[in-house]
């Protein structure tokens, strides 16, 4: 177990902060959790290790939305869906580039970075998605 790296969402953020897109992969059992989580959730081993995941994925579903919460209410409407990377981890995730009438089912996507932090804590970088 690394102690610099905890398997927690802090430190899935610090990575995409440093723009990598990490899971945690257990040792035991092969499972991979994404968002990663300090214990397996197939075999509950704590024996993980951080893998690098495919930055490439296709659309699985999406929402277009409307009414945001306060922080995104500037980028109203956008797309907001999940994405399955090559191998079945999946994600979720703001879709930008992208306008409501272009978006399709399966669609070709790929994770990006964005480099301004929230002025709300957690200062975290956040990530996006965008066409591949
Ligand atoms: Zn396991």
């Amino acid at each position: 177990m690394s102690v610099e790296y905890p398997f927690t969402v802090a430190t899935f953020y610090k990575f995409i902060t440093e723009k990598k897109l990490k899971a945690a992969k257990c040792d035991n059992c092969g499972s991979v959790l994404l968002p990663p989580k300090p214990m397996c959730t197939t075999c509950f081993s704590v024996n993980l290790k951080w893998i690098d995941v495919n930055n490439t994925g296709k659309l699985l579903s999406y929402t277009v939305i409307h009414v945001a919460p306060e922080q995104f209410q500037s980028m109203v409407p956008y797309i907001v869906g999940i994405i399955e990377f090559d191998g079945g981890l999946r994600l979720p995730g703001i879709i930008k580039d992208v306008t409501s009438e272009q978006i399709e089912i399966g669609m070709k996507l790929k994770i990006d970075f964005d480099e301004t932090t929230s002025d709300n804590w957690p200062k975290w970088n956040r990530y996006f998605f965008r066409l591949a």
